[in-house]
């Protein structure tokens, strides 16, 4: 990191610094300008909270060089890393397509959007079984009788599948019926969860919350790979933004961006960045582009009578073409659907 001292410091202050950060087993590097005196600091600042330096009152600013997540990082890991869900790879070459409903409402309704997803390619079962409503009177979702009904339709298919944790009381029930854990964006920071999923030996799919940086995002994926899990899938969701036509803004931005400072593979949720089934199609087309390697779409036979999401719920017909489209584009980045 860099720090610059402020013109007018009290020399007395800045010695103090300077054996504050010594004292922390940091290595410091002079540099004065004609105006200005900067040090760089080195040493592993991935633990430092930077900004505890502002105490001094000669600090003027500090820059961080040295980004904060190390697990994660391209810097420590360069190959990608590819998950492997039951034999379905995803961070390769192939773009790997989850499908399925929002909720898990009976065996009858998974069964149908199950069928449908996977004749059109999907190669992995969403639905949620625990659903974070933002109301208490909203469909809270079938609880463990939902994961079950998945699993088995996940086995009648040969599908993996994903649905999303709320509560570490309930990862014995996800190890039993669930492939893919999912993290969804309003638990992205509970860090007590993220630590307890760091225990496991079992894929996540974490989302990235509609108020979170990229770094805060790869900062929760630390958080899991620290403990000790590194099958950590990252899947951005759209952010909230001032735009009214959308109900997320889709951060596009997030796929080469990722790509570069992270070796972890990045999948998109068009569904619930547009949240409209209108726009899906097009941000799973531009996500492909983007070099993302995958996509995570809600499909529902009768969206108008979705226990939720039906508004960005896709009918397997459109779901069919958009699977379609999607292969084109795939090939054209060289890619495999
Ligand atoms: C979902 O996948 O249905 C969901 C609630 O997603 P998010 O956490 O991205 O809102
Ligand atoms: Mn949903």
């Amino acid at each position: 990191m860099i720090v610059k001292i402020k013109r007018d410091a009290n020399q007395e202050n800045v010695n103090q610094l300077l054996a504050h950060l010594k004292e922390l087993g940091f290595d410091v590097h002079s540099s004065f300008g004609e105006t200005y005196q900067v040090y760089g600091v080195v040493g592993d600042t991935a633990g430092f909270d930077i900004r505890s330096l502002y105490a001094f009152q000669c600090v003027d600013s500090v820059i961080r060089i040295q980004e904060p997540f190390k697990k994660v990082n391209r810097k420590i890991k360069n190959e990608d890393t590819i998950i492997d869900v039951n034999g379905i790879k995803i961070g390769g070459k192939e773009i790997v397509v989850m499908a399925g409903p929002c909720s898990v409402e009976s065996y009858e309704q998974v069964d149908i959007i199950a069928k449908a997803v996977k004749e059109s390619g999907a190669k992995i079962l969403r639905g949620g079984a625990y659903k974070p409503r933002t109301s208490p009177y909203s469909y809270q979702g079938m609880g463990l009788e939902g994961l079950k009904i998945l699993h088995d339709i996940g086995k009648k298919y040969d599908m993996p599948v994903v649905s999303e944790l709320m509560d570490k009381d309930h990862i014995p029930q996800f190890l039993k019926y669930i492939d893919v854990i999912q993290i969804g964006a309003r638990n992205m920071q509970n860090f007590a969860l993220l630590k307890e999923l760091g225990k496991l030996d079992k894929p996540i799919l974490l989302k990235r919350g509609f108020s979170n940086t990229i770094e805060e995002w790869l900062m929760s994926a630390e958080y899991i790979m620290a403990g000790g899990n590194d099958k950590v899938i990252l899947c951005e969701r759209g952010i909230r933004t001032f735009e009214p036509y959308t109900r997320n803004t889709l951060d596009i931005s997030t796929v080469p961006i990722v790509k570069k400072v992270s070796h972890l593979p990045v999948i998109i949720d068009p569904s619930h960045a547009a949240g409209k089934w209108d726009l899906v199609q097009s941000l799973s087309l531009a996500s492909i582009a983007a070099g993302a390697d995958g996509l995570i779409i809600e499909v529902h036979h009768q969206p108008e009578k979705a226990f939720s999401d039906g508004a960005q719920s896709l009918k397997p017909k459109k779901f069919d073409a958009l699977m379609k489209n999607a292969t084109a584009v795939a090939t054209a980045v060289n890619k495999t659907l």
